[in-house]
């Protein structure tokens, strides 16, 4: 005999329902805050909500892994696609993997990935995903100004600071309307939690463009001090010439104009290059001397055979 099927799962179903709101509001107070904030009808001040709600956001590295899941082969599309030669690939590869194994964070799936781009650029995404583009070659003089751009954006995965940017006003209002609009639904529908990290498919489809947006053209100022600071670090463990350590800095500040509006991962106006070299060969001024590693780094000579050495910018 069946049983009266509303009579048998309605309550259990309402008990349900109410764990998994508490469970939300457990696993992400920001988002029932945010809740809190638009059930009261305000409506007004999202951006001013939505502030809230990125800072009280707890991000994992599980949500890290995940923003590097979803975006790292659109991201590369989107910049230019992968530069089509396995063995300039496998050089970087083999270049990148010294300079990888540094990482504090070894059970990241690091990659690296050379994109058909001439921008003089080079990203990372969070979860150990980097990117280097083909403009960056054709500029880097020596092994140690390659290198530089390595363990500059290597910092950047390391040292999260994507999820550090993400709480910042400065990428709130990156989001435009449409994406506050977005995130605003998805909270009142109470689909932003998820256990084992905050970020649901969703979300990363909310934040995609925000995120390239912020991975390709540069953080803040102090998370680009951070990285720059990196590569002292990651040229002592490799056994690579401190001395060489702001090259490419300088080598930017040669190739691309002044005035430029090219604002990259690498390059700025604020902070200015000038100052960050600075500040690098200060660092490296206190820094203790290394043991330099014998020989040319591996993948070197295949990528500038590739990428002969342009010592002036090219449009
Ligand atoms: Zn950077």
């Amino acid at each position: 005999m069946r049983d009266h099927p509303s009579d048998a799962t309605q309550p259990s179903r309402r008990a349900l329902l109410a764990g998994a709101a508490a469970l939300l509001t457990v696993a992400n107070p920001a988002a029932a805050q945010l809740g809190d904030i638009l059930r009261q009808g305000g409506l007004g001040d999202v951006a001013n909500s939505l502030d809230g709600l990125m800072k009280g956001m707890d991000f994992k590295e599980a949500d890290e892994l995940a923003m590097g899941t979803a975006y790292y082969e659109r991201f590369i599309a989107q910049s230019g696609g992968r530069y089509n030669s396995r063995r300039a690939q496998e050089a970087l590869r083999r270049f990148a993997d010294p300079i990888i194994r540094t990482s504090l964070r070894p059970h990241l799936p690091w990659e690296v990935v050379l994109v058909d781009n001439e921008t003089v650029n080079a990203w990372a995404l969070p979860g150990g995903k980097l990117a280097v583009h083909k403009g960056v070659l054709r500029y880097a003089a020596t092994p140690e100004e390659l290198a530089a751009v390595l363990a500059h954006e290597l910092a950047h995965a390391e040292f999260s600071h994507a999820v550090a940017q993400m709480k910042s006003k400065q990428f709130t209002s990156n989001l435009g309307g449409l994406g506050k609009q977005a995130l605003v639904d998805r909270v009142s529908r109470g689909s932003l939690g998820s256990l084992g990290g905050t970020l649901t498919t969703e979300l990363l489809g909310v934040l995609e463009a925000p995120i390239y947006e912020m991975v390709t053209s540069g953080y803040g100022r102090d998370l680009e001090y951070d990285a720059d600071g990196h590569i002292i670090s990651v040229f002592q463990r490799v056994g690579l010439d401190l001395g060489k350590a702001a090259n490419f800095h300088k080598t930017m500040m040669q190739v691309l104009p002044k005035q430029t509006e090219e604002t990259t991962s690498l390059y700025s106006t604020h902070p200015g290059t000038e100052k960050r070299v600075e500040r690098i060969e200060k660092a490296v001024r206190k820094a203790k001397a290394n043991n330099l590693a014998p020989g040319a780094p591996g993948g070197w000579a295949e990528l500038k055979e590739s990428f002969p050495t342009r010592r002036f910018r090219r449009a």
